[in-house]
């Protein structure tokens, strides 16, 4: 990792949800131009962490530092601004809406017209075939493509920081690779990525580092290669 100081630490995260404490004290970082996976059972509380990050819900302490500010406090519009975008688990694209019109709700808080057209010309080279597509209903492209266009969406605010929780889920092999071979591209043309992904093994193949998580703490933390080599996750999480 490099020396600077990082795009986004978390020092120390707790997450309740009422009674539920879902994250008991996490502390990572994340530098400019990394791709970091979060791994971890269910239940164990990476897409909280993922939306604790962007401010819903909110952390009950601990800090969370986004370009050396601190971003916990801030509402979730505000964090969009400063450059973080969430592809949430189930891709919650709209059906009733053209791929277009879903596109176009990327760029709610941007009024920079020139720079959105140009961004939407370097979605459609990522997502050839979203452009095809534009006029068609969300709800009727198969489950790949609403995943393609959730993270389509995403890019459309221009984020710095993309956060995408299990991109692979529910999608045939080939799409998984697909999709992951979009997030490295993604990664490659300059933005930092923290991934959470069940198929840890695609997640830690693509990502240099990772951290785990079990019943909301972080376990073990270090490069992919090394994880991948641990016995106690490999047996837990990498199917032996
Ligand atoms: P999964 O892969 O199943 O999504 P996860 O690692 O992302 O798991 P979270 O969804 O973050 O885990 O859940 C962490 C804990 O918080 C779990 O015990 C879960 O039951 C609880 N939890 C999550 N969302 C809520 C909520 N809205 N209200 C109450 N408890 C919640």
């Amino acid at each position: 990792m490099s020396k600077a100081s990082p795009l986004l630490a978390l020092e120390d995260v707790h997450t309740f949800y009422g009674r539920v404490h879902a994250l008991k004290g996490i502390s990572l970082t994340i530098a400019k131009g990394e791709i970091v996976a979060l791994i971890g059972a269910n239940g164990a509380g990476k897409s909280t962490a993922l939306m604790t990050i962007c401010g819903r819900p909110n952390s009950g302490s601990g800090r969370i530092l986004f370009r050396g500010e601190e971003i916990n406090s801030l509402d979730t519009d505000r964090i969009v601004r400063l450059g973080i975008s969430l592809v949430p688990e189930g891709r919650h694209i709209f059906p009733r809406m053209t791929v277009r019109e879903n596109l176009d709700l990327g760029t709610y808080l941007r009024s920079d017209h020139i720079e959105i057209a140009r961004d939407l010309d370097q979605v459609f080279d990522l997502f050839p075939l979203l452009k095809e597509r534009t006029k068609q209903l969300a709800g009727t492209l198969s489950g790949g493509e609403q995943q393609m266009l959730a993270i389509a969406r995403a890019l459309m605010s221009r984020p710095r920081l993309l956060l995408l929780d299990e991109p692979s889920m529910g999608l045939a092999p080939l799409l998984v690779k697909q999709i992951f071979s979009i997030i490295a591209e993604i990664n490659r043309s300059g933005t930092t990525i923290l991934l959470v992904e069940q198929n840890a093994f695609m997640a830690l193949k693509i990502a240099a580092r990772a951290y785990v998580m079990a019943t909301g703490l972080i376990t073990h933390s270090g490069s992919s290669s090394q994880i991948l080599l641990d016995d106690t996750i490999r047996a837990a999480y990498l199917g032996g």
